[in-house]
């Protein structure tokens, strides 16, 4: 898992309003296989270099709590009443979700960090709602309800064919439940970011990721750059431990 950061001190802040914040959000989303994993790395790194304080997190996980709650999310069943419907699907997410948000995010953000998350809500509408079927109103209401109204100021989208993904996660040996669905899944899923991106231009972007690695980690370089200028102009900037 991704380090988390030790400084943050996770006094509970659910006073004070979760989009006013001094630190920035960045999520990065994406299908199977998009690359966001390591992009999100890949700009931490460069930021940490740079001497910005950053928090690299993910979801499901991010709290001791929330990885236990992965572990139960992707594991493959194998015994068939063990099986996850898509609202124990869902109900796991936003359970870990309010763990994260709570003990973590709003914490590190009302502290000043850099808050780079691989996958957050909009995942949960990507995959609980256009891939699954569930209600998308319903799963917004109920994101609200766990995140607090935190939302990022910056979402990546990293978008390519379904196959491309799924053919670069098939070298990996460890290919979880979600890995293992079928190509018309992940294709509703990836149809589902394209359309949240779609709605949300102001905060989404999506990245071409069918190109190389370096290429990718550049544009994410220039893309992050007006709104740390914004938020850290003229302050301190945290050296990174
Ligand atoms: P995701 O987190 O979106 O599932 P990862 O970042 O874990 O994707 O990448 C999946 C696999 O694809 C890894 O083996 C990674 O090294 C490789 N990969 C990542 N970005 C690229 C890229 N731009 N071109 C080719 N392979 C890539």
């Amino acid at each position: 898992m991704p380090s988390v950061a030790t400084r943050v001190n996770t006094e509970r802040t659910s006073k004070k309003s979760p989009n006013r914040h001094r630190g920035v959000f960045i999520t990065f989303e994406g299908i199977e296989g998009s690359g966001k994993s390591t992009q999100c790395r890949g700009l931490a790194e460069y930021l940490k270099d740079s001497g910005f304080w950053v928090v690299e997190t993910r979801e499901p996980g991010g709290t001791p709590v929330a990885e236990h709650i992965r572990d139960i999310f992707l594991q493959t069943q194998t015994n068939p009443i063990d099986s996850l419907t898509p609202e124990t699907e869902a109900s796991l997410v936003f359970a870990a979700r309010s763990q994260h948000v709570a003990s973590l995010l709003l914490p590190a953000l009302h502290q000043g960090a850099v808050v780079l998350c691989d996958r957050f809500s909009d995942s949960t509408l990507a995959y609980q709602g256009y891939g699954r079927g569930l209600n998308i109103s319903n799963l917004q209401r109920f994101n609200r309800f766990v995140t607090q109204g935190l939302t990022p100021d910056m979402t990546f989208v990293f978008d390519l064919p379904v196959h491309q993904g799924l053919a670069r996660r098939r070298h990996d040996l460890n290919q979880n439940r979600i890995d293992k669905e079928v190509l018309a899944f992940h294709s509703r899923v990836r149809k589902g970011f394209l359309q949240l991106a779609q709605e949300h231009p102001r905060r989404m972007t999506i990245i071409n990721a069918r190109r190389s690695e370096e290429a990718i980690a550049k544009q994410m370089r220039v893309l992050v750059e007006p709104i740390l200028q914004r938020r850290f102009r003229g302050k301190q900037i945290s050296r990174s431990q």
